[in-house]
């Protein structure tokens, strides 16, 4: 099978929402062993953990705040006292709290900061002691296209998803002695329950900037999860890889 991950174990955070989803399913069809995250929707990481279960995966379903160093700890537990092992970690959870910058409350860049760039600096460093025993250790954070680009009522978000590409630079460079890779993803516009709340002639006209003109799907993030967690991209570490169909070149 190529980009197999056989036997090899996996935390996906955020596995609750569109994209964590796509990327369990397509982790399981690589034969990998995962830890379901979630944060509130319990109903969902169930269905999800009961239908890749069904195709002969083995998952385990734990909740946690990806913000808070216990909530990460207990994710590596999970991992751990389950499959004994821990090879592959995803940084996928994130949430938006949009506003323009000259209205944001300070509450809701505290929020954007602490899930989607924090939470990997602790679940990174909770992983840190097993990944370094792997032989194939993997780190990916889900990124942007706004920590790249930058985008227009998104200064809490944009900051936070660029900050985990610095992140993810300087973890490459610390642990690729180690055997570990640590790439990011940063996806353009995906069809999920977080950009579903965008007006749909908004969509329309985000569809017409984008060269393949069409939103992506999460299947088309998860793929590139997927390479970069198994043996043939070992070459590959401190890269930001673009899901976006062309939107920012
Ligand atoms: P989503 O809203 O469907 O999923 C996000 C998931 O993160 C949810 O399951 C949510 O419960 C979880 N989460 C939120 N706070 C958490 C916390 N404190 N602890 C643990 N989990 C928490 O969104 P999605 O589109 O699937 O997004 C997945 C990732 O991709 C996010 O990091 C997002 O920023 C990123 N992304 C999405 C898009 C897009 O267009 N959808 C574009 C670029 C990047």
């Amino acid at each position: 099978m190529k980009f197999a991950l056989t036997d090899r174990v996996a935390i996906v955070t955020g596995a609750s929402g569109g994209i964590g989803r796509a990327v369990v399913e397509e982790l399981a069809d690589a034969k990998a062993k995962i830890v379901i995250g979630y944060a509130a929707n319990v109903m969902s990481a169930q269905s999800l953990a009961n239908r890749v279960t069904a195709s002969g995966a083995e998952v385990v379903v734990a909740q946690a705040d990806v913000a808070t160093a216990a909530g990460a700890a207990s994710l590596v537990q999970a991992a751990v006292t389950s499959f004994g092992r821990l090879d592959i970690l995803v940084n996928n959870a994130g949430i938006t709290r949009d506003g323009l910058f000259l209205r944001m409350k300070e509450a809701d860049w505290d929020a954007v900061l602490a899930v989607n760039l924090k939470s990997a600096f602790l679940c990174g460093q909770a992983a840190a002691r097993y990944l370094l025993r792997s032989a194939a250790g993997r780190i990916i954070n889900m990124s942007s296209v706004a920590g790249v680009t930058g985008n227009v009522g998104q200064a809490n978000y944009a900051a936070a998803k660029a900050g985990l590409i610095g992140l993810t630079k300087t973890l490459a460079r610390e642990l690729a002695g180690r055997k570990i890779t640590v790439n990011a993803v940063a996806p353009g516009y995906i069809q999920t329950e977080m950009t579903e709340k965008l007006a749909s002639e908004l969509k329309d006209r985000l569809a017409q900037q984008i060269p393949i003109g069409r939103l992506g799907q999460p299947e088309d993030v998860a793929a590139v999860v997927r390479f970069l967690a198994s043996d043939q991209a070992s070459y590959i570490t401190g890269q930001v890889f673009q899901v976006d169909g062309g939107l920012a070149m």
